[in-house]
C-alpha cells in the first residue's frame, strides 16, 4: 500500500486514503483536500501515519521502496516550485511537520526553513534580492533544527541572541540586519559544535531525514504522551510527518504570517477572529514572542489597538483570505482554524481544521449553523462534547459583587476561577493533589507546563495572545484563562510577582474573569449559570432525539430540586442512608445498631420513623408527578459506630446504656471486609425491622403528597445487593406487608414498583431467576465493577493508573464502564431479566450513568433510563441522544 502521498501542484486525490485523517493525519488530508478545493497550497507529500507505527516498533530501517517514494514525492515539490533541494544557486527549502489523527497543539515538532547551508543561503541571498531575509530563515533553520532533531537546548541559542541585541541596543528581533544575523548564524554553529562535538548538518538529505525521525520520535515524547493521556487519545495511533514547500512570511512588509478562526472561538459569535504579524515566520505568533496584531478592523478598533488589522495593512490579500475562510466553512460545514502565510502580498494556506472552542461557543455556533442551513439537528447534537458542557453549568462570576481590580490581560479562555497563585505546573500539580484551587501563573505556557494547566482552576500569562498555547490549551480543557497581561511582572527567584503597583506572593488567592480579562485579588462571589438560550435550545434537540430517560441520583430536596432544573425525570438512586448520618438522629441510628435485641431496635426505629417520613415527603414534593427510586439502606452498620471516647460517652447519655456495654457491642459489630460483610440486603434478612420502618415511612409519606398535591407519587423500592431470588423474595414480602397496612390506614392506594440493584456477578447471571420477584433492575455498576474486577474502588488509585497506562485497562473502568467484561453481566442479565418479564424496567446508577461512552454502551443494550448526578444531568441527556442517533 502506498505511504506517500503529495498534494498541491494539481495532483488528484484520487487514492481516498490520501484524504484519510486515520492515514495522512489531521493536516496532511486538510491540506491535500484544500489544494483539492482549488485553495493556494504549497505543494508537499505526507509520509503516513502508518509508517510512523511502523518506524516507533522497528526504528529506523526505512524500506528502499519509502526512500524511493519520498526521492519522488520530493521531485514532485521541484518541479511545481521550479527550484532543487540542495541547489546552491536557487535552493528550494521546506517544513517538516509533525500532524496526528487529532489535533495536539504545539505537542509535537515542526521544524521550517530546511534544506539551508552553507552554500544554499547564498543562492537564498541572489534569488531573494534580500540578504537579510536569507540569513534570518538561516538563523531560525539552525536553531529548530537543533532544538528538535539535533536536541540541543534552545536556550543555549535564546541567550546568544539577548546578549547580541543588548550589545547593539536593539529591543527587537526586526531591528537586526543581515550582518547581525550572518555572525548570529556564526555563533549558533559555534553553539551546536560545542554541545554536540560534530558540526551542524549541511547535508541537505541528512538535514530531511533526521527531521523525519524526529517528527516520529516526538510521538512519543512526555508532553505527547501527558496530552494524550488527558485527552484519551491511544499511543497507537502515530503521527503523519508532511514536507512541505516553504512560503516566507518574513520577506519583508508585504509578507506576513497569521493565524485565524472563522467564528469567535471563545464567544461563538459569527465574526473572523484571528492575529498576524507583518514580516513574520509562523512560529512567531503562536509562541507568543511578538505581540501580535487585530486582523480585523472592527476587533482592532474595540481593543483600542494602534498597530493596524491586516484588514487595514492589506487589503488585497485580506479580501482573497476572507473569501477563503467562505469558502472553507461551507465546505467543512464548521468552524475552521486556519494558518496561513502571505508571501509579497500572495496568500497560501498552510492548514485548516474544526477550531477547538469553549463549550458556550460550541454551543451558539450549533445553534446558528443549524439556523444558517449550514448543519442539521443530528450533526449539532453529534457536534458538541457531553463534558464540555460541565463548563456552562457551574457558577460565573457575579457582575454585582465587588472586584478589587489588579491588572487586565486578554480574555482567553470564558469561565471564573479562584485560587492561590502558583508559579510553576509541578507545584501546581502538587497543591491541587492536596485538594487546594490554584491559579497557574507563568510568562508564558509551554507544552511542559500541560499538566499544571490541568491540576489549576485557572491559568495567567504575562505574555502570548490569543492564540498562544496557553489560549489553545486553556480553551481546550475548559480552564479560564487570561494572557498576555503585561502589567504582569513575575520574579522566580523570591517567588513573588507584581501585577500593576501591586505586590503578591505565591499562595496569595486571586481570581480570574476569563471572559473580560480582568485579575482580582481575593476570592469574587460567584452566580448559577444560565441554562435558557443556545444550552436550552440544544436540550430540546437532545431531548427530541433520544430514548433513554434520563434519572438522577439524588437524596436532598435541593439537590433534587436542582436536578428537576437540570432536566431530570426522576429519581434512579435515592439513598436513604444518607439521611441517617444527619446530626439530629445519628443517636437513634446507633441506639437501634447497638440494641442487643428486636424490640431494642424497634423503639429507636420508632424514632426514626417520623424522620425518614419527612425526607421522603420532601423529596416526593419536589418529583411529583415523576419515579422515585428508594433504595433500602445498604451500608455495613459499623459506618454507624461512634469511634472515639467522647462520642461513646455521649451516645451512653443519650439512651441511658453504660459505656461498657456499648463499646462490647460495637465490638462484636465489627467486621474484616465490611464491603462484602453484613451489608446491603442482608441487613434486611437479619433485621427485617429496619426495612419495615423504611417501607412505611415511603408509603406514608406517598400517600401524604399524593392527597395534598392530587399529583402521581411513583415510588419505586429497592433493595440493594441481593445475590438470590429468595432474598428478594422474602423482603419484597416485607414490603409489600408494610404497603398494604399503610394503604388500610390511609384508606388508598397506590401503584409501586418492588425492584432490585444487580451489583453483584451472581445476581447478574441468575438474572433470569430473581426477574420472577422483581419489577425493575437497576444495574449498580460501582459495586459491580468491584465485584467483577475483585478491585476496591477505595484502594485502587495506588495501582489504577499505571494500570491504564500499560493499557492494561483501556480507561478507568470505575469512570467508564469496562464494557468487555462487566459489560458483558449487563447485557447478560439485562437479557435474562427480559426473557422472563417482559416489561422489566432496566436502568443504571452507577457513576457511570454520567458517563457518555458508558451512556452509549446503555442505548446499545437498550435499557430504558439512565441516573446521574444533577450535575451530570444535561450531560446524559447530549449524550443518550448522541448514542440513539
Ligand atoms: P503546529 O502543529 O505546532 O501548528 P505546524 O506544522 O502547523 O505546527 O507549523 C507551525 C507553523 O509553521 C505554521 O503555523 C506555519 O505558520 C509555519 N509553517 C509550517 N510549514 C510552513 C511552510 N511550508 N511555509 C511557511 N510556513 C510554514
Ligand atoms: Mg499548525
Ligand atoms: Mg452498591
Amino acid at each position: 500500500v502506498q505511504q506517500v502521498y503529495t498534494f498541491g501542484g494539481g495532483v488528484k486525490h484520487e487514492d481516498p486514503r490520501s484524504r484519510d485523517k486515520v492515514i495522512t493525519g489531521g493536516k496532511g488530508a486538510n491540506l491535500a483536500e484544500m489544494a483539492g478545493i482549488g485553495l493556494p497550497v504549497p505543494p508537499g507529500f505526507t509520509i503516513t501515519t502508518e509508517e510512523c507505527v511502523k518506524y516507533l516498533a522497528e526504528g529506523a530501517n526505512f524500506s528502499d521502496e519509502l526512500r524511493a517514494d519520498v526521492a519522488q514525492a520530493l521531485t514532485h515539490i521541484e518541479k511545481t516550485v521550479g527550484k532543487n533541494f540542495g541547489d546552491a544557486a536557487d535552493p528550494l527549502l521546506v517544513s517538516v511537520r509533525s500532524g496526528a489523527r487529532v489535533s495536539m497543539p504545539g505537542m509535537m515538532d515542526t521544524v521550517l526553513n530546511l534544506g539551508l547551508n552553507d552554500e544554499t543561503v547564498e543562492g537564498l541571498v541572489k534569488t531573494s534580492g534580500d540578504d537579510r531575509f536569507a540569513w534570518d530563515s538561516y538563523r531560525r533553520f539552525i536553531q529548530m533544527y537543533s532544538d528538535v532533531v539535533l536536541g540541543v537546548e534552545h536556550h543555549l541559542f535564546e541567550e546568544a541572541l539577548e546578549i547580541a541585541k543588548e550589545d547593539n541596543g536593539y529591543d527587537n528581533d526586526v531591528e537586526l540586519t543581515a550582518a547581525d544575523w550572518q555572525k548570529i548564524v556564526k555563533q549558533y554553529k559555534a553553539i551546536v559544535e560545542g554541545a554536540l562535538g560534530r558540526s551542524f548538518p549541511q547535508d541537505v538529505q541528512e538535514q530531511l531525514w533526521g527531521a523525519i525521525e524526529a517528527v516520529f520520535d516526538s510521538w512519543d515524547s512526555d508532553r505527547a504522551k501527558v496530552y494524550r493521556r488527558l485527552n484519551d487519545i491511544p499511543a497507537g495511533w502515530g503521527t503523519a510527518v508532511n514536507v512541505q514547500a516553504m512560503v516566507f512570511g518574513n520577506m519583508g512588509d508585504t509578507s506576513a504570517t497569521g493565524v485565524a478562526f472563522t467564528r469567535d472561538p471563545a464567544t461563538g459569535e459569527k465574526a473572523y477572529y484571528g492575529e498576524w504579524l507583518v514580516n513574520a515566520q509562523g512560529e512567531d505568533v503562536v509562541a507568543g514572542i511578538r505581540t501580535p496584531q487585530y486582523l480585523t478592523k472592527a476587533a482592532r478598533e474595540r481593543a483600542g489597538a494602534k498597530p493596524l488589522s491586516m484588514e487595514e495593512a492589506m487589503p488585497a490579500a485580506y479580501g482573497e483570505l476572507a473569501a477563503v475562510f467562505e469558502l472553507l466553512e461551507k465546505h467543512y460545514r464548521d468552524m475552521q482554524d486556519i494558518e496561513f502565510t502571505v508571501e509579497r502580498n500572495k496568500l497560501w494556506m498552510l492548514q485548516t481544521r474544526s477550531g477547538k472552542r469553549t463549550a458556550k461557543a460550541a454551543l451558539k455556533m450549533a445553534v446558528d449553523m443549524v439556523e444558517e442551513g449550514l448543519i442539521d439537528e443530528a450533526t449539532a447534537i453529534r457536534r458538541i462534547d457531553p463534558m464540555a458542557l460541565d463548563q456552562l453549568l457551574h457558577p460565573t462570576l457575579d457582575p454585582k459583587a465587588k472586584r478589587d481590580v489588579l491588572g487586565k490581560g486578554l480574555p482567553a479562555s470564558p469561565g471564573a476561577a479562584s485560587g492561590a497563585i502558583v508559579l510553576d505546573a509541578d507545584t501546581a500539580e502538587k497543591r491541587a493533589e492536596r485538594g487546594d484551587a490554584v491559579v497557574l501563573v507563568r510568562v508564558e505556557t509551554s507544552p511542559e507546563d500541560i499538566h499544571g494547566m490541568h491540576a489549576a482552576k485557572g491559568i495567567l500569562t504575562a505574555r502570548g495572545g490569543m492564540t498562544s498555547h496557553a489560549a489553545v490549551v486553556a480553551r481546550g480543557m475548559g480552564r479560564p484563562c487570561v494572557s498576555g497581561a503585561s502589567g504582569l511582572s513575575i520574579d522566580m527567584k523570591t517567588r513573588t510577582l507584581r501585577i500593576g503597583n501591586r505586590e503578591l506572593k505565591e499562595g496569595d488567592i486571586i481570581t480570574l474573569d476569563g471572559s473580560t480579562g480582568e485579575i482580582m485579588a481575593g476570592e469574587v462571589a460567584t452566580i448559577e449559570p444560565e441554562l435558557a438560550g443556545d444550552f436550552g435550545t440544544l436540550m430540546v434537540w437532545a431531548d427530541k432525539h433520544r430514548r433513554m430517560k434520563v434519572r438522577t441520583n439524588a437524596e436532598t430536596p435541593a439537590d433534587c430540586r436542582m436536578a428537576r432544573q437540570f432536566g431530570a425525570e426522576g429519581i434512579g438512586l435515592c439513598r436513604t442512608e444518607h439521611m441517617f448520618f444527619d446530626a439530629g438522629r445519628i443517636s437513634a441510628v446507633r441506639q437501634m445498631i447497638l440494641a442487643e435485641d428486636e424490640a431494642g431496635r424497634r423503639a429507636a426505629l420508632a424514632k426514626l420513623l417520623p424522620e425518614q417520613r419527612a425526607d421522603f415527603q420532601a423529596i416526593f414534593e419536589v418529583m411529583a408527578g415523576l419515579p422515585v427510586t428508594i433504595r433500602l439502606l445498604d451500608p455495613p452498620l459499623h459506618e454507624f459506630l461512634p469511634h472515639s471516647d467522647a462520642e461513646f460517652a455521649d451516645l451512653s447519655d443519650t439512651i441511658g446504656i453504660g459505656v461498657d456495654t456499648l463499646k462490647r457491642r460495637a465490638d462484636e459489630l465489627h467486621e474484616f471486609n465490611p464491603m462484602l460483610g453484613h451489608r446491603g440486603c442482608r441487613l434486611g434478612i437479619t433485621f427485617p425491622e429496619i426495612y419495615e420502618m423504611q417501607a412505611r415511612a415511603i408509603f406514608e409519606a406517598a400517600c401524604d403528597v399524593a392527597k395534598a398535591s392530587g399529583e402521581a407519587i411513583v415510588p419505586e423500592v429497592m433493595i440493594p445487593l441481593v445475590a438470590t431470588r429468595r432474598e428478594l423474595e422474602i423482603l419484597k414480602k416485607v414490603v409489600d406487608e408494610a404497603a398494604a397496612k399503610v394503604f388500610a390506614d390511609k384508606g388508598m392506594t397506590l401503584d409501586y414498583l418492588v425492584g432490585t440493584m444487580i451489583e453483584l456477578p451472581r445476581a447478574a447471571l441468575m438474572a433470569g431467576e430473581i426477574a420472577e420477584e422483581a419489577k425493575f433492575f437497576s444495574f449498580g455498576t460501582n459495586d459491580l465493577t468491584q465485584t467483577t474486577l475483585g478491585v476496591s474502588r477505595d484502594d485502587a488509585a495506588r495501582f489504577l493508573s499505571p494500570y491504564v497506562e500499560k493499557g492494561i485497562y483501556p480507561r478507568d473502568p470505575f469512570v467508564t464502564l469496562d464494557i468487555e467484561g462487566v459489560g458483558q453481566l449487563v447485557q447478560l442479565a439485562a437479557e435474562r431479566g427480559r426473557a422472563t418479564y417482559a416489561d422489566i424496567k432496566l436502568g443504571i446508577c452507577g457513576e457511570h450513568g454520567g458517563d457518555p461512552a458508558s451512556i452509549a454502551f446503555c442505548e446499545k443494550v437498550g435499557l430504558d433510563y439512565v441516573s446521574a448526578s444533577p450535575y451530570r444531568v444535561p450531560i446524559a441527556r447530549l449524550a443518550a441522544a448522541q448514542a440513539a442517533l
